[in-house]
């Protein structure tokens, strides 16, 4: 496995559920989930940055605390991307998923307990996506909220430098 960087940053995981599932959501409730290939979309500011965050996510055993500890028992991890970034990408990247073609959300307000920028849901059913269908959608809008956060900066700022660091944009994590 790729080792992941321990600093804060947006990622994508992509998964596949192999049969239709029935199951709750902690408080959410209870849904059916068509088989195919799912998109989680979250950020991590906490210690350990990203590695701490996608290694839960990756690990097997663990309390169920949030929306996709619930269903990722029951996927198998297809790839993870990830840019290490102080900025919160996972709206930009959430929404641009969100476009491509045939993509549903599944169940409403999913993963998106803090999400403040109207997203349905961070986690988005794809029709099976290519590779790099995906890495140019999260490319694009990486590039497009970039371009967004340093305009705002310079417009408030008056120059200061972004703060955003984009580094080992879109590497891909083979699961185990
Ligand atoms: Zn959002």
């Amino acid at each position: 496995m790729v080792p992941l960087p321990d600093t804060p940053g947006t990622y994508v995981l992509l998964l596949n559920l192999p049969q239709p599932l029935t199951v709750r959501v902690g408080r959410l409730g209870n849904f059916t989930l068509d088989s195919g290939v799912y998109a989680y979309v979250g950020s991590a500011f906490g210690p350990g940055g990203l590695k701490a965050r996608v290694y839960r996510h990756l690990r097997p055993e663990k309390p169920l605390h949030w929306h996709i500890d619930y269903l990722l028992p029951h996927t198998r991890v297809l790839a993870v991307y990830y840019v290490t970034t102080t900025e919160h990408l996972e709206c930009a990247w959430n929404q641009s998923l969100c476009t491509l073609t045939g993509a549903k959300v599944p169940i409403s307000g999913f993963g998106a307990s803090d999400c403040h920028s109207g997203c349905p849901a961070h986690l988005v059913r794809l029709l099976p996506p290519t590779i790099s269908q995906v890495k140019s959608t999260l490319h694009n809008a990486t590039l497009t909220a970039k371009q967004m956060f340093e305009s705002r900066q310079i417009h408030h700022t008056r120059g200061t430098p972004s703060r955003i660091v984009v580094m080992g944009l879109f590497s891909q994590i083979e699961p185990g």
